[in-house]
């Protein structure tokens, strides 16, 4: 984790106010459902909520003391009141959730509740699913469920609606790019092109930062747009994309032309993606019709199309032909 930006994220501060509400009225519910998209720290933010419950002495913002018996065994992963189960080769079977109830049941050790934290629980089983709803209905008196999921709409409406739902919300393009900025310095046109990449997740745009992953997403659209600008070679290119992986490819090209879609129906700022290269494709964009446009992005979904029901199929013929097609566009 950074020493800089810490739980909650600013994006969260907002449900942790709410979870110490409870905590500070002692009313803890018996079921809490964390979700939101993937990408927003749900799981760093139950950690730590989990250990600021379970400290001893926590400070007035409800921040864990880190030295307390209780943070100790935190630290060290064996705390006697918390148990965490998550999905191994995406299931949770239901042997698994049952014996989660049977310890929740018990009386806790050395904190007011025992904790039982499900990650991803989406994952489980029908039977576990049931399961774990016929617990819900008649809760342990000392037992605390955490559910962590990035896919809530996955999961029982009947287990959904016996949790307290924390819903997580991306925060804005503008607020993230602010963030990730001046906590990690990252450049505010890398942080924006990063973010919408992400689909406004914060956590998810810093990873791709961190990684590398955004510089390689920009080398490979800057390459494909001199290849359709006719300063690269085309069938490089594609040799190059499929190498990559050609669903990876077929993304570039269907951000791209999306982007040309915004600046044809005269839309300039905020929707466009790659902002580094706004010069190019407006240039782009000034040749283009409407019309254009919509048979390239159809030309593009029957490839998508034939990839989804064929994986593993050569598209090399059809990517060659959409890119020529996308050329001749700009020619006439
Ligand atoms: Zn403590």
């Amino acid at each position: 984790m950074s020493h800089t930006a810490h739980v909650p994220y600013f994006w969260q501060t907002e449900l942790w106010q709410r979870c110490h509400s409870w905590q500070q009225q002692q009313r803890l519910p018996h079921a809490l459902l964390l979700s939101g998209p993937a990408g927003l720290a749900k799981q760093v933010f139950a950690k730590h909520l989990i250990q600021s419950w379970i400290c001893e002495q926590p400070n007035a913002t409800c921040e864990p003391c880190q030295q307390c018996r209780s943070c100790g065994w935190w630290q060290q992963e064996n705390h006697p009141d918390v148990c965490l189960i998550q999905a191994t080769e995406a299931t949770i079977p239901i042997a698994k959730v049952r014996e989660l109830e049977a310890w929740l049941s018990l009386k806790p050790q050395h904190s007011v509740k025992r904790i039982g934290l499900i990650l991803q629980p989406q994952y489980m089983t029908r039977s576990a699913s049931h399961a774990l709803l016929k617990t819900l209905e008649a809760p342990p008196a000392h037992g605390l469920f955490i559910l962590v999921s990035d896919a809530k709409p996955l999961l029982l409406p009947t287990v959904r609606s016996r949790c307290v739902n924390l819903d997580f919300v991306c925060p804005t393009i503008a607020h993230s790019v602010n963030w990730l900025n001046s906590q990690y310095q990252y450049l505010p046109s890398d942080c924006e092109m990063a973010l919408k990449y992400a689909y406004g997740a914060p956590m998810r745009a810093k990873q791709d930062l961190d990684s590398g992953h955004m510089k390689q997403v920009a080398q490979c659209i800057g390459e494909l747009l001199s290849a359709i600008e006719g300063k690269k070679s085309l069938p490089k290119l594609i040799e190059q994309f499929i190498k990559l992986s050609a669903q990876s490819g077929l993304y570039y090209i269907y951000d791209c032309l999306k982007d040309l879609a915004w600046l044809v129906i005269g839309q300039t700022q905020a929707p466009v993606m790659h902002r580094h290269k706004l010069h190019t494709l407006q240039h782009m964009a000034h040749s283009l019709s409407g019309a254009q446009i919509v048979a390239l992005l159809d030309q593009w979904h029957q490839l998508q199309y034939e990839l989804l029901e064929f994986p593993g199929k050569n598209i090399t013929l059809g990517l060659e032909s959409l890119l020529l097609n996308w050329q001749a566009a700009l020619k006439r």
